[in-house]
Order: structure tokens, then C-alpha cells, then sequence
């Protein structure tokens, strides 16, 4: 613990520090058992620069997020591959996060665009379908969750129960339309959403409702969707908070909750980064952006914990579980340099951290991890800096003013990923697997729990 305090009115902050020697505490947090439950929070594009900018932001310079008391922290390569022959591809050093997701769910590199398929000599050209992570667990008898703000369907969520060769192919038209050789029609798994479907993963909530209103036949009047088949397949539906907090249990069957036809909204009011610089040094950013008809992604945590820990339909417990959490939009925003956007997306992952943490605290058989699945271009410069893009000029909880540039695309078009590894973090049986420099393809065999 530091020696001196900080001010938390934005005064002054105490230049000592020193911390004191854990040896014994990280000693005790070392454990080699198998974990029973495992929940993967990922921040979508949350480079080390995304999570500086909303912890000097949220809680100032001295201040701690949820993420950053993991007990170990290492830090991981996110690179991809190109198209091509065959059987050896080229490095792609930035990948998106089709490609990115692969390694993690499956342990294999692919290409991008990728679902959980191998690469090959084009995007249009299907690859082989890999194993993922959480196919793995179901066949262990554990349940499944997958919850995220973006549309359920996205490519971070869809890498865990689908295998598609475009991260675009989302709903039934969308495939029909740009991978029409993966239809069902054609003999295909179908669309992402009917796949997400058919693998009856128990908990499934997020956006994309327009993506699972789209017909599943191409055969004019014949209008049954994914919700449709979705309830077929015993899912209970519900489409706002209201409707999620009266699911109590898993016995009534799996939960598929679509809060949004799209992306889920955002906490913060968007303040776009601008060529001369928006905000000011008294510029705070504006909450209360997203209506409560849809719940926060602190809420859906809570909730799947809840309904994966719970008696399931047999009326026994269950095995354990898998579940992913994705903070989507730290990434979306970045994309639109959008600084708000950005640093509220990144705070509410933190809070549904901070559930994950508790849960674990008290299910200690969990594995808790924390990442990324690549970088993204915000950086934090010198306040009077006058970058070649765009930027932006906010007031941080010291009260003092941040300065954020994004520089990896010109104004009015989407800022790119960036290479850089990401952290990754992890607490409970097995953490230590994170630590040092490892590759997203080894985080597959950390959630899948290595028998020792
Ligand atoms: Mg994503
Ligand atoms: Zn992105």
C-alpha cells in the first residue's frame, strides 16, 4: 500500500509509493486443480491503453478497476493469418476479432472473417470446422452462457457455437446472401443465430433481435424466424429486463434474451474525437445513455451466474459451467473515436468483472480469466500535444485534463486494430496458466482446464 493518500477531490496526488512483498500472498493464490466453473470476461479491442485511459478517467491516477486485482497477469500475442495455399500461412500481425476469437475458442490460428474454421486460399472459400471451447464443455456436462452487448451473433460470441466462413453470415438471409454454400438449404449449419440455436447453449443474452427475425426460408411467404425455431427448441424468449429478471431457474428450459434489434447501447453519451479537438479540461463524460428496457452488462452477468449455478431441468445441479461475458463496444466506439463511448463501454465491463470476482470469492473451484482479443488505436498523449488525427480533451476523476488521439484512420472513416499484445489476467485453479507471454491459441487449453 502506498505511504501517501490521493486526494480523491483532484488536489494533489501523492508522489510515494513502494509496495510491500506478496510473496506469500501470491503463493496462496497458486492452484493446480481443475476448475469446476469457468467465466471468460473479454473486452472487446481493450488494449493496455484502453484500460489506462478508463481507469485514470473513472477512478484517477492512484485508482484501481476491478480488472487490475487479479492475482496473475501476463500478457498475450493476438496475430492472425492470411489466405493462401497452403499449408503454411503467412502472419497477419493485426487480426480482427473473428480471427482472434478462433484461437482463443478453438486453439488454432485462422484467417480473418473466420468463425471457428480453419484458414484458406480466400474468405469465400469455407475452411474446416474446429472444435470449440464450448462444444468441449457441454460434452463434459457442463452448461454454457454467452452474454454480450453486441449482437449475440457478432463474431466475438459467435466463435463459441458456430463455424462459419464469414463473421457477416448472421442471421438466415445474411447467409444465404453472402455464404450461400453453409445455408441449411445447402446442406450447411445455416446462419450463426440458428447455429447459437441449435447448440442449445442454456444462457444467450445480448443484441442482434433483427438479425433472429429474418426468415428462415427463402420461400416467399413462409415467414418462421430463429426466435420462432428458437422457442421450438424449448428456449424461453425475452426481449427487455423486465422480461429477464422473471426467468428464476434453468427448469423451464434455456434463456435466449435479444435486448436490442443491434449493438446494445452504450452507458455514455458518444463525444466524438474531432481533427481539432473536442472537449475541454472540464469535460466529463455523460451516463445514463442506455434505457433501462436493457439491462447492463453487470445485470446479464448477474443473471447468467444465477440461472448457470441453478437446478436445471432434471432438478439436479449441474456439472459446472462455461461463460463468456464480452464488453463489445470498447471496440465498436474506438472504431468511431469516440472517447465517451469508449470509457463508459470499458467501466461497465469492469462492474460485470467486479460479479465475476464476487462469484469466484465465493465459488472458489472458479476460474475466473480477463482479456482482450486485440488492441485498438486510442492513446493517451501530453495534454497540450497537437496529434495528426483526431482527438479529444477530457476532465479525469483527479480532476486534472486527459488528452486521447486516435491516429489509425483518417476523420469519417472506422479506426483500425492495432497489433499490440494484450494483457490477460486470471484468478482461481489454474490462473497461473496466463502468466509471462503466451498466445491467444494457449488461452484455449486455460479454459478447457488441463487435467494434472
Ligand atoms: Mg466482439
Ligand atoms: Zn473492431
Amino acid at each position: 500500500m502506498a505511504v501517501g493518500l490521493v486526494a480523491l477531490t483532484g488536489v494533489t496526488v501523492a508522489q510515494t509509493g513502494g509496495g510491500a512483498d506478496n510473496s506469500k500472498q501470491v503463493k496462496q493464490e497458486i492452484s493446480a486443480k481443475k476448475p469446476k466453473n469457468v467465466i471468460y470476461l473479454l473486452g472487446d479491442g481493450m488494449g493496455d491503453s484502453e484500460i489506462t485511459l478508463a481507469r485514470y478517467y473513472g477512478k484517477g491516477a492512484k485508482g484501481k478497476l476491478a480488472m487490475d486485482s487479479l492475482p496473475f497477469t501476463g500478457e498475450a500475442t493476438t496475430w492472425s493469418l492470411k489466405p493462401g495455399a497452403g499449408p503454411a500461412y503467412k502472419p497477419d500481425y493485426v487480426p480482427d476479432s473473428a480471427s482472434a476469437g478462433s484461437a482463443w475458442a478453438t486453439g488454432r490460428k485462422t484467417i480473418d472473417e473466420r468463425v471457428s474454421q480453419g484458414p484458406s486460399s480466400a474468405v469465400d472459400v469455407p475452411g474446416t470446422n474446429y472444435r470449440t471451447v464450448l462444444e468441449a464443455a457441454q460434452k463434459a456436462g457442463k452448461r454454457t452462457g454467452n452474454v454480450s452487448t453486441a449482437e449475440i451473433t457478432d463474431a466475438t460470441p459467435a466463435v463459441l457455437d458456430a463455424h462459419i466462413s464469414q463473421r457477416g453470415c448472421q442471421g438466415p438471409s445474411d447467409t444465404r446472401k453472402t455464404c450461400p454454400t453453409e445455408t441449411k438449404a445447402a446442406g450447411g449449419l445455416g446462419s450463426i443465430a440458428e447455429q447459437s440455436v441449435d447448440h442449445k447453449v442454456d444462457v444467450l443474452l445480448g443484441g442482434g433481435r433483427a438479425r433472429f427475425e429474418q426468415p428462415l426460408s427463402a420461400t416467399p411467404g413462409a415467414d418462421r424466424n430463429v426466435i420462432d425455431s428458437a422457442r421450438e427448441n424449448g428456449y424461453r424468449y425475452v426481449s427487455d429486463s423486465s422480461g429477464l429478471n422473471g426467468v428464476k431457474n434453468l427448469r423451464g428450459g434455456p434463456v435466449l434474451g435479444l435486448f436490442n434489434a443491434s449493438t446494445m447501447t452504450t452507458e455514455y453519451k458518444p463525444l466524438l474525437a474531432t481533427a481539432a479537438g473536442s472537449g475541454s479540461p472540464t469535460t466529463q463524460c455523460e451516463d445514463g445513455n442506455r434505457p433501462s428496457s436493457e439491462p447492463a452488462l453487470a445485470a446479464m452477468t448477474t443473471k447468467a451466474l444465477d440461472l448457470l449455478k441453478s437446478k436445471g431441468t432434471d432438478g439436479k445441479r449441474n456439472n459446472g459451467f462455461f461463460l463468456q461475458v464480452e464488453g463489445a463496444s470498447i471496440d465498436k466506439r474506438d472504431h468511431a473515436a469516440d472517447p465517451c463511448g469508449q470509457i463508459g463501454e470499458t467501466l461497465a465491463f469492469d462492474r460485470a468483472t467486479k460479479v465475476a470476482l464476487d462469484f469466484q470469492a465465493k465459488h472458489p473451484d472458479t476460474l475466473v480469466v480477463v482479456t482482450a482479443d486485440h488492441a485498438h488505436s486510442s492513446q493517451i498523449i501530453p495534454e497540450e500535444s497537437k496529434p495528426l488525427g483526431l482527438y479529444s480533451t477530457l476532465q479525469t476523476k483527479d480532476g486534472s485534463p486527459i488528452r486521447v488521439a486516435y491516429g489509425t484512420a483518417a476523420a469519417g472513416s472506422s479506426q483500425q486494430h492495432t497489433g499490440s499484445e494484450v494483457r490477460i489476467a486470471a484468478k482461481g485453479p489454474q490462473a497461473t496458466n496466463v502468466l509471462g507471454i503466451t498466445d491467444e491459441t494457449d488461452t484455449f487449453g486455460t479454459l478447457l482446464g488441463r487435467d494434472r
